[in-house]
């Protein structure tokens, strides 16, 4: 079991002495968030918050009352019921056990039952970083970008800092919660030898280097549109020709994606993308149905860009679809050859980003026949 140790005050409503109505204001997008933290993930919701003097004159019980129960019937009516509230009411100088960093109120999740290395402390302030680094747990604190320095014995605990919830929504439901999809690939024949590392689930970075400086190129915009991370080398029997290595690159991160994606499950399978670069336009389909096949509906006005066959950038596709097992339907309209190839590759990495996209919560294949 996962917790996620949510602070109030700062986090879920504005900093403040909240002990009437008027002065409680939630934080933006806090419902969604959290209601899409809720149904993607296993985290048990657990709200921590130090109420300062409540039961003394200056914050009487009731007024805290009224504020606590209306914030929790209006996160209720948005699908965001907490597990467990824990609220200390003592004063700094009290030395409250209870209060935070102090995890007195938190015994029962450091008895073995929970993985608090895996769970979370949301919080604006470090002590709730403090309360995090206690309980063995994570932390994500609640700040604006200039939100000072951070102690040194802290800093390891913060493994994301933002004042944006949906950022923080998507840090927990998106990439580092799921598991990466990822392949290494190596390949070695007589005319190539190529390895390669791919991660869907990356952001863009890397590069493919092939030594065929116009290739390098079109592989950047895939690398870069796709969002993938991936890093590659390949050296091939360039004083033949490039023919080998377009090939057989092709071939490996085909069988790259193939590997990366699985069984397939819970992804959106389809993508599709219509792209224009200045007078041309580009479209491509791709479907990872587990059959290859090409559709090319396209026509070159030059046999070279620069000293790069065309013909072979459609091989190229017709080797990642054998390979990667999907279909691809291209299309460009007429227009400057450097465009017309550049819009298919681009137009070609947004398809795939989106045929590869997780669906939040589905664990299905995409076909009714039950695989892919
Ligand atoms: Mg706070």
């Amino acid at each position: 079991m996962r917790a996620l140790f949510i602070d109030r005050d700062g986090v879920i409503v504005e900093e403040r002495q909240v002990d009437s109505l008027e002065v409680m204001h939630f934080i933006p997008h806090v419902m969604e968030a959290l209601r899409q933290i809720r149904r993607m993930t296993d985290f048990e919701l657990v709200m921590v918050s130090n109420q300062d003097g409540v039961g003394t004159p200056s914050f009487p019980l009731a007024s805290y009352e009224l504020v606590q129960e209306r914030i929790l019937e209006v996160l209720r009516g948005e699908d965001v019921a907490f597990d467990d509230i824990n609220v200390d009411f003592s004063l700094p100088e009290d030395k409250c056990p209870g209060r935070k960093p102090g995890t007195a109120m938190l015994s029962s999740y450091m008895d073995g039952g929970y993985e608090l290395d895996k769970s979370f402390v949301i919080g604006d302030r470090l002590t709730d970083m403090a309360l995090a680094k206690a309980l063995g747990a994570r932390g994500i604190w609640f700040h604006a970008p200039d939100g000072g320095p951070v102690p040194d014995d802290l800093a390891p605990v913060i493994s994301y800092e933002s004042d944006d919830w949906l950022a923080i929504a998507h840090f927990l439901c998106g990439d580092e919660v799921h598991v990466h999809r990822t392949a290494r690939i190596t390949r070695k024949t007589k005319e190539t030898d190529i390895s390669l590392a791919l991660d869907i689930d990356g952001s863009g970075k890397g590069r493919i280097r092939t030594g065929i400086g116009f290739f390098d190129h079109m592989l950047e915009q895939v690398v870069k549109h796709g969002r993938l991370d991936v890093e590659a080398t390949c050296e091939g029997d360039l004083e033949v020709d490039e023919h080998h290595s377009v090939e057989d690159l092709a071939l490996v991160l085909g069988e790259a994606f193939k590997t990366a994606l699985g069984d397939k499950k819970g992804i959106e399978r389809y993508g599709y993308e219509i792209l224009c670069m200045d007078e041309v336009h580009a479209s491509v389909a791709i479907d990872f149905s587990g059959r290859p096949c090409l559709s090319w509906d396209v026509d070159f006005c030059r046999e070279y860009v620069g000293s790069f066959p065309t013909e072979m950038v459609r091989h190229f596709f017709k080797s990642f679809s054998d390979s990667a097992a999907c279909n691809l339907h291209m299309e460009v309209s007429a227009g400057n050859c450097h465009h017309q190839v550049e819009a298919l590759f681009k137009a070609f990495a947004r398809a795939v980003r989106r045929a590869v996209r997780r669906i939040p919560g589905s664990d299905e294949p995409a076909s009714t026949k039950g695989v892919l």
